[in-house]
């Protein structure tokens, strides 16, 4: 008889599970049920950006109704689970039905951060009139709806989300101005260095940025007309996204006593303790770690799926290293390791390469930064670490550097034998796990290319 497989959440990490499900036949084994929050088909949330600026939401839709259909799968659209019982293993819905499982696995996801700010409500207690966030379909529609070119609109927050949504709301002619409180764009992913790249190129594009700034309060009457900065200025906007951020949803799993910190405990198999439940995606965390990148997600899915199915009992997960590549508002942005100098000697390196610009960081404590590259001149001294081109010139971040560097050591190699990591790295792939970005990413910084030769390249 098949098990009853339930998936809570109809997110980016549930239609991955599915796939990666059935790509192991788990509808032999499995009558699986999804139940989804949001009134549609899953879709890839990275491109919500293209519905705000004025597409349509078919055009980033990953699984339409007849998908699950298709497949077997049964699919709760606009359903969502309040309750998990998991002594009678069974669910309870919105909708005031209940849904016996075997197994259940959690694709929450998180929902957007907003910070305590004054205003945020009407007189009434209604959410003020031109408040969003920035993470549904929904959200976007309601967004697109009260945006009107010549207005002006104040992004909260100058992550990803937040130059997302303010590189949409420019291109549909809005005036935007992006406040973030780090001095830093983008600082989970990016050093000064690379933020003050990322703003250079974002201000070319028409958007005004204000970082180390914060909102303090919205004003209005009734709908928004200003948002009043901590510093006591005032910035005139008919609307106020926020994307400051994000919340794992782990109220149904606290609600119904699975084990939760920062967001719901699972082990390597993203088992949580309670026997038949699972979590996957950005509502999961392992080992301290709770990913809001995608790359990982799909890690997850992967073992996931192998562990339900058997079709690798030994499948674990052990993390994720978190690399970025991302299209920021129409800006490449790759960050691999560590953002911050970790020794005193570590600091920025810029290199030249054939009109190309990139950055490269750390230097120090590589050995294998001795290492002559192929065909060098072998009267030259061994490089030091400092010099300026060299193999290791090409290896993205310290980190990077130190990983294939240990590999070396592990094996007891003689590094001086060693082929380039980045040659390794581009052999093996999935050994080191991190990717070279191809250079090409790199051609599209938008305007800021005509700078690179004067500013970038010094
Ligand atoms: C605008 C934007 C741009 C992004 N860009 C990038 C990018 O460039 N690169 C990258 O790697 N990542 C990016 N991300 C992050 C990425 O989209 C997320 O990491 C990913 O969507 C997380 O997948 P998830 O399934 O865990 O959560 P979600 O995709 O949020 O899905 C969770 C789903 O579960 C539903 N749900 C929640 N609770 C219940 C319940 N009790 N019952 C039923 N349903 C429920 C929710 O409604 C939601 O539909 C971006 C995110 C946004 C918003």
């Amino acid at each position: 008889m098949r098990k009853r497989l339930a998936i809570i959440g109809n997110g980016m990490a549930a239609s991955r599970l599915l796939d990666e499900l059935l790509r192991r036949n788990a509808g032999e084994s499995f009558e699986i049920t999804v139940f989804g929050e949001e009134p549609r088909g899953s879709y890839n949330r990275i491109l919500l950006g293209r519905v705000l600026s004025g597409g349509e939401p078919d055009e980033i839709t990953l699984k339409p109704r007849e998908w699950y259909a298709e497949r077997g799968v049964a699919f709760r659209s606009g359903v969502r689970v309040t309750q998990v019982d998991p002594v009678g293993r069974k669910l309870a819905t919105s909708d005031g039905d209940s849904h016996p499982y075997d197994v259940c696995v959690f694709a929450t996801g998180s929902s957007p951060l907003v910070p305590r700010v004054a205003g945020l409500k009407s007189d009434d207690g209604t959410p003020r009139d031109g408040v969003h966030v920035f993470r549904t379909i929904e959200d976007c529609i309601a967004i697109r709806e009260r945006a009107r070119p010549g207005s002006s609109a104040v992004v909260v927050g100058g992550g990803l989300l937040g130059l997302e949504a303010a590189k949409a709301l420019c291109d549909l002619g809005l005036h935007v101005t992006v406040l973030h409180l780090d001095a830093v764009l983008m600082n989970a992913q990016l050093d000064r260095f690379g933020g003050e790249l990322l703003q250079r190129a974002i201000e070319k594009m028409g958007i005004f940025v204000r970082t180390g700034s914060s909102a303090d309060e919205v004003l209005g009457n009734g709908h928004v007309e200003a948002v009043k900065l901590r510093s006591g200025e005032v910035v005139p906007a008919d609307l106020v996204v926020f994307a400051c951020g994000i919340v794992p949803r782990v109220d149904v799993a606290k609600a119904s006593g699975v084990p939760v910190k920062r967001a719901i405990l699972v082990n390597d198999l993203l088992a949580t303790s309670v026997p038949g439940v699972y979590a996957v995606g950005e509502c999961a965390e392992h080992e301290g770690k709770v990913y809001g990148l995608v790359q990982p997600i799909w890690e997850q899915c992967a073992v996931l799926a192998d562990v339900l199915t058997g079709a690798n009992p030994r499948s674990r997960y052990q993390g994720s290293k978190v690399y970025a590549r991302l299209k920021v508002a129409g800006v490449e942005v790759a960050s691999f390791g560590v953002t911050d100098a970790e020794f005193p000697t570590d600091g920025p390196r810029r290199q030249a390469r054939r009109g190309d610009a990139r950055r490269l960081c750390g230097s120090r404590a590589c050995p294998g930064a001795d290492v002559r590259p192929r065909r060098a001149d072998a009267t030259q001294p061994p490089r030091r670490a400092g010099d300026r081109a060299g193999p290791h010139d090409r290896c993205r971040t310290r980190s990077l550097q130190l990983q294939s560097c240990k590999r070396i050591r592990d094996r007891g190699r003689d590094p001086r034998r060693l082929r380039h990591p980045a040659r390794a790295l581009r052999r093996h792939p999935r050994r080191h796990r991190l990717r070279l970005v191809p250079r090409a990413a790199y051609d599209d910084v938008g305007d800021a290319r005509e700078d690179r030769s004067r500013d970038w390249l010094k």
